[in-house]
């Protein structure tokens, strides 16, 4: 899922205003999260080191990965399906 200012957005079906604090499973598609990213957490952003801990320390059992990764994957298994 993906952490916004206050609530999180399910990646797979686009579900808005997600409590990333203790979702387990997005309520609309049933995908279970497994890794976590913050569009406030770019490599480029000022408060990149406070937006990762906090959420690091409220869903310690999920993946962080970074903004710019995720986008990289989402975006080659996009290419993927699309040459299918
Ligand atoms: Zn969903």
């Amino acid at each position: 899922m993906i952490v916004g200012d206050v609530t999180a957005d399910c990646a797979s079906c686009r579900e808005l205003g997600i409590d990333y604090s203790n979702a387990k499973s997005c309520s609309k598609c049933s995908t279970v999260f497994r890794f976590i990213t913050s569009r406030n957490a770019g490599k480029l952003d000022k408060n990149r080191g406070g937006t990762v801990k906090r959420i690091k320390e409220r869903r310690p059992d999920l993946t962080f990965i970074d903004y710019e990764d995720y986008k990289e994957i989402t975006g080659k298994q996009q290419a993927r399906e699309f040459f299918k």
